[in-house]
């Protein structure tokens, strides 16, 4: 069949490419702007809540808590250091070792403790609730606290050490001062709390809040954490957290926010003035995030899949459309050859090809002789049927790379291309002969036609409309010479 639509670029009635890139941008813009502020919105309002409420309240649950767990020991030693009796016993000479044992014992037992202890400054004993434990020196490594303790400005502290009374084991002391009835210095006395006993008070917390907490003390090193690793000893070497160290123990209280690992923490502080310690409460937003994460990328995934189904839809349909869209302004509708409009397009792309490999081009102009009266005759609705099958008739004798227009009312053009005028001339020949023998059959009636045919060919120089207007030239002496025959225009070189 020759050609009957166009498709060809130049020729698009718009840009499906074009359409689908926008449509694909307004979509996904769409989508992916509401679902990503959805999710940063809930975003705001998780960090808003940590920051603003959750984070603060806990650390606050867990500071009574454990201030209540760690204060208590405090205030027991302070109790002894105050003793009557055991100031008493020192200034009286220390000579019942019994007694003193029998109240050291007492103190750990009635309060719970791991240990008790009284070092006396004048006699360097160190004395537990089992009696004598040994004489301390100052020379001695593990003796360097009393020292210490003796010789610090507040009235006690809080240390963690390894308990010589009990095997070693990790322990939190707290060392008061005991001073006699005139004010002076005497003896360091106090209870000792296992670590592992804080440790698990931590952890339990931990679990419950699903926070990280640990205890720093003034110099900025951890000295008490629960059972989670990944603290640093030392605060200031700490990613993210480090350069803030310093600022947050001038401050003593307050909420705090650092990256580390690409992480968002918020961290709540709170000092301990019976301790001199800072309670550190902290939380990894990220672990908050994750369940608002997994619906953005459900949401993303989501409008992924709706915005490649709208355009694979959408190109079908258009697809669809501008197939027919091409065809019906490209085609005459009644014989269903190309139109003018669908020809002087084609005509650039032959002319095209022409300049790049000349190959002769001939043109046929063919008119229905005397249809004036077939419409007269039978009426103008048979006369269309009449033109229809003329066309088909006409494209039943052409080739692929022929072109059929209809050129006006009952003129047909065809382009011929690869034929030089005599191939044309008999190609016109064959198709007028064809249409004189072939009645159109209408409502079974037999209508005869015949068609005059006018034939020229390209000459490579001259516009296409001159090679037209002479196959007219030459049609309208087919005319002149009696119709239903074939007349061929002479080259103008040759002319
Ligand atoms: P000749 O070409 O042999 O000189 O005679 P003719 O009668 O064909 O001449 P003319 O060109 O004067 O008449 C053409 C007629 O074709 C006039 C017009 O009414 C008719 N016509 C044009 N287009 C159509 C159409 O689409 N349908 C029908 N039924 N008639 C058409
Ligand atoms: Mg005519
Ligand atoms: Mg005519």
């Amino acid at each position: 069949m020759p050609y009957n639509t166009l498709t060809m670029n130049g020729f698009r009635v718009f840009d499906r490419r074009s359409l689908l890139l926008l449509l694909s941008l307004v979509l996904a813009t769409g989508f992916f702007a509401t679902t990503l502020l959805g999710y940063f919105v809930s975003k705001r309002a998780i960090h808003d809540a940590i920051v603003g409420q959750d984070l603060p309240l806990t650390a606050s649950n867990i500071y009574s808590e454990i201030q209540k767990d760690l204060v208590r020991p405090v205030l027991i030693s302070s109790t002894m250091a105050h003793d009557t009796f055991l100031r008493d016993w020192v200034l009286k000479g220390e000579s019942n070792v019994g007694e003193m044992a029998k109240y050291l014992s007492e103190m750990k037992a009635r309060y719970g403790a791991f240990s008790s202890f009284f070092v006396s400054d004048k006699s360097a004993v160190y004395y537990t609730g089992d009696g004598v434990l040994k004489h301390i020196s100052p020379t001695e490594q593990r003796d360097a606290w009393y020292y210490r303790v003796r010789d610090m400005k507040q009235d006690y502290e809080i240390n963690v050490d390894p308990d010589l009374a009990n095997a070693d084991a990790l322990t939190i002391f707290i060392n008061y001062r005991v001073f006699d009835f005139s004010g002076n210095y005497i003896g360091a006395t106090g209870i000792g709390l296992t670590v592992d006993a804080v440790r698990s008070l931590i952890a339990d917390h931990q679990r419950r809040f699903q926070r990280t907490i640990y205890f720093v003390d003034l110099q900025g090193r951890v000295v008490l954490f629960g059972n989670q690793t990944g603290i640093a000893p030392d605060l200031r070497a700490a990613q993210g957290l480090g350069p803030l160290v310093d600022g947050i123990l001038r401050d003593k209280a307050g909420t705090y926010q650092y990256l580390a690992n690409g992480d968002n923490h918020v961290l709540n502080v709170n000092y301990l003035p019976e301790l001199k310690w800072y309670l550190f409460v902290e939380q990894n937003e990220e672990n908050s995030l994750a369940g608002i994460r997994r619906t953005l990328y459900a949401n993303l995934a989501i409008s992924l899949l709706v915005t490649v189904l709208v355009l694979v839809l959408t190109h079908l349909v258009l697809s669809r459309y501008q197939h027919r869209i091409e065809e019906m302004a490209s085609t005459d509708k009644l014989t269903g050859l190309l139109n003018r409009h669908a020809f002087s397009i084609l005509t650039d792309r032959l002319l095209a090809e022409y300049r790049r490999s000349p190959q002769p081009i001939a043109i046929l102009l063919a008119d229905i002789d005397h249809f004036k009266d077939i419409n007269d005759r039978h009426g103008h609705r048979i006369g269309d049927r009449v033109l229809s099958g003329v066309a088909g008739l006409l494209l039943g004798g052409l080739r692929q790379s022929d072109i059929a227009v209809r050129w006006g009312g009952e003129e047909f053009l065809i382009v011929l291309s690869g034929c030089d005028r005599a191939e044309a001339q008999h190609i016109a020949e064959n198709l007028r002969q064809k249409i004189e023998a072939t009645p159109i059959e209408v409502n079974g009636q037999q209508i005869a036609v015949t068609v005059s045919v006018g034939v020229s060919q390209y000459d490579g120089i001259e516009p296409a409309d001159q090679t037209v207007s002479r196959a007219d030239t030459a049609l309208y002496s087919a005319k002149e010479k009696g119709r239903n025959r074939v007349e061929a225009a002479e080259m103008p070189g040759l002319a």
